[in-house]
């Protein structure tokens, strides 16, 4: 494609947005900001959207969007050398002072280094210039492990870009030097640079230690930046509108951040900590300043039902003529008025995440519920005249037995029982889709140091549950392959060694096989060795707010089957958090 068939491009697409920022460059900090996926798969990121919109509110910077081509071209604009443009007004992004990435999934590490490949610049730091744009590496990742990506990153924002956005342009204003830049950077709270740290190693391979620089000023470990309180901030919510996305012209809008249900496989539940809950009259006057290029709302939120005026916003939201579509539900949160409310506005499908089969192995895994309580909530969903429920398991948790996948299975039916009872009257069955993922033991949570089960063993349960499950009718599973879930671990539980697989596999279309072969790399050190000894892990170099001490005794809670708290109480375990000092 010729440089002006792209901006032909670009100006098509703009041409069907509404709400996107066209500022004049001069005298302004530039910013690229880069999804690594598709414009489809990004600009249905509120995360994505609320750093563009973030950034532009800063009166003396400009942000454009920036987006991996689509599959069949990205190899010819990589031959070609074509620059990569932004979106708002074509400019190549290498022109940039920033260029930074908002990842939200461990599948776009190749991504990130297509796109600095197409921008013309080095993928390694080590490689770049001061010439070349800063490149900074944020989004949800961050709060996980971003230690894969540490050689590609000038600087890794870890935390929320409410806070980090605005600390990182005031160190720009600064200078622009990578010499003072970087160390002014790395003496700010969630500010990493990974240049700034040698990484120590045992002879095993374990890491022994990060080491700062000697009188670069950059901290022993690196403080996650938070927002104290959400009362005085812009809920995040859609600010560009398109039809060409995967969720179409839905306004998406975040309602509550955080949930305190703690969870001990859930790095979401541990890293959004505390729950701050959005001003629910300004998520109203911003869904009712959407309705004119929206007719359906998203509410993005781990535990929705934690904002207090939850009900409140429901009905604001429907008597401006919106349908809802909540993310997930929590199960304790199902109540007869918040059903009955997505129902009356068009939800004919409720998601929900039992995870286990049983009660004994939900205590193992503190998720604060019961069979009879999910059933209630399987009622209270199927009275209300939603028509389809969609289901969350994992297996390969500490402890399971066949007994737990058996409970799976009786679990459901119980369910389809309930649902088989409410349609018959309307003479309309639904259909209830499991989804069943083996656990990747995440970084930040009670499971960081467990090695991923054998395959051998997870592929075993995996056909047990199938075939447990086969001949139901109505109920339809999908339950994940192994070799997917393997590489994805890697990814999520890798350090800075990582990153030259990454590369491969960037170089070879995405064959992780090949990619790990070809680099040598000991694959299975990272994923199915237990970690419980080590003195150091990868994403250590981030303190995300929670002691290891804690996580050790939610383990070993975990193994004696006891809750954090009593059920019913979860809303306490929020004093048991280091809350942000
Ligand atoms: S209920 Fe558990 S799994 Fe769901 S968001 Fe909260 S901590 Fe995570």
């Amino acid at each position: 494609m010729k440089h002006w068939e792209h901006r032909a491009r670009a100006r098509e697409i703009l041409s069907r947005e509404v709400g996107y920022v066209q500022k004049p460059h001069g005298g302004r900090l530039r910013v690229a900001l880069a999804f690594p996926n598709t414009y489809f798969v990004g600009m249905s990121s509120l995360g994505f959207q609320t750093v563009y919109r973030l950034f532009n509110d800063i009166e003396d910077v400009v942000c454009e969007r920036v987006f991996l081509p689509p599959k069949q071209e990205l190899r010819a604009q990589l031959a070609s050398g074509a620059p990569l443009l932004t979106l708002e007004s074509q400019t190549p992004v290498a022109g940039f002072d920033v260029l930074a990435f908002s990842v939200s999934f461990e599948w776009d590490y190749t991504n990130i280094v297509s796109m600095l490949r197409l921008a013309g610049l080095p993928p390694r730091a080590a490689d770049r210039s001061p010439r070349h744009p800063l490149v900074v590496v944020g989004g949800a990742v961050t709060f996980v492990n971003p230690e894969p990506l540490a050689p590609f990153a000038d600087v890794i924002a870890a935390g929320e870009g409410e806070v980090l956005i605005p600390d990182l342009m005031d160190a720009l204003r600064e200078g622009r030097e990578r010499d003072g830049l970087l160390p002014r950077l790395a003496a700010k709270r969630g500010f990493y640079v990974p240049s700034l740290y040698s990484v120590h190693y045992e002879p095993d391979g374990r890491i022994a230690g990060f080491e700062p620089a000697a009188g670069s000023g950059a901290p022993p470990v690196v403080k996650k930046a938070a927002v104290k309180s959400a009362e005085r901030l812009d809920p995040p919510a859609t600010s560009i509108f398109t039809p060409d996305t995967e969720f179409g012209s839905r306004f998406l809008v975040e309602v509550v951040r955080g949930c305190a249900n703690l969870c001990r496989f859930c790095w979401a539940g541990y890293n959004y900590l505390p729950v701050r809950a959005f001003p629910a009259d300004r998520i109203l006057e911003l869904a009712a300043g959407a309705r004119r290029h929206s007719s359906r709302a998203g509410l993005v939120s781990i535990a929705l039902c934690d904002h207090p005026e939850i009900e409140r916003l429901l009905k604001g939201l429907l008597e401006m003529g919106y349908s809802i579509s909540p993310a997930s539900l929590r199960l304790d949160d199902l109540t007869d008025p918040i059903v009955r409310l997505l129902r009356e506005s068009g939800e004919r499908s409720i998601t929900i995440a039992p995870e286990a089969g049983s009660d004994r192995l939900r205590r193992v895994i503190n998720k604060t519920v019961t069979d009879d309580e999910i059933l209630r909530a399987a009622e209270v969903i199927f009275s209300n005249g939603i028509e389809n429920l969609k289901l969350y398991y994992m297996i390969g948790l500490p402890t399971e037995t066949e007994d737990d996948l058996t409970a799976i299975r009786d679990l459901t039916v119980q369910m389809r029982e309930i649902m088989i009872r409410h349609a018959r009257p309307r003479g309309h069955l639904g259909r209830i889709v499991g989804s069943v993922n083996p656990l990747i033991p995440k970084p930040g949570t009670a499971y960081q140091w467990l090695p991923m089960e054998d395959p051998a063993a997870t592929e075993r349960k995996a056909r047990t549950l199938r075939r447990l499950l086969a001949g139901i009718d109505n109920v339809y599973f999908n339950i994940k392959s192994e070799r997917h879930s393997y590489y994805q671990a890697l990814l999520s539980l890798g350090d800075r060694r990582v990153a030259d697989t990454i590369e491969a596999a960037e170089r070879n279309g995405g064959q992780w096989r090949a990619a790990v072969a070809e680099t040598g790399l000991d694959a299975d050190f990272y994923i199915f060795r237990d970690r419980s000894a080590d003195a150091v892990l990868p994403w250590d170099i981030i303190d995300g707010g929670m002691k290891a001490s804690f996580f050790r005794s939610e383990f070993q809670k975990g193994l004696r089957e006891e809750w954090t708290l009593p059920p019913k109480r979860q809303r306490e375990n929020i004093r048991l958090m280091p809350v942000l000092d």
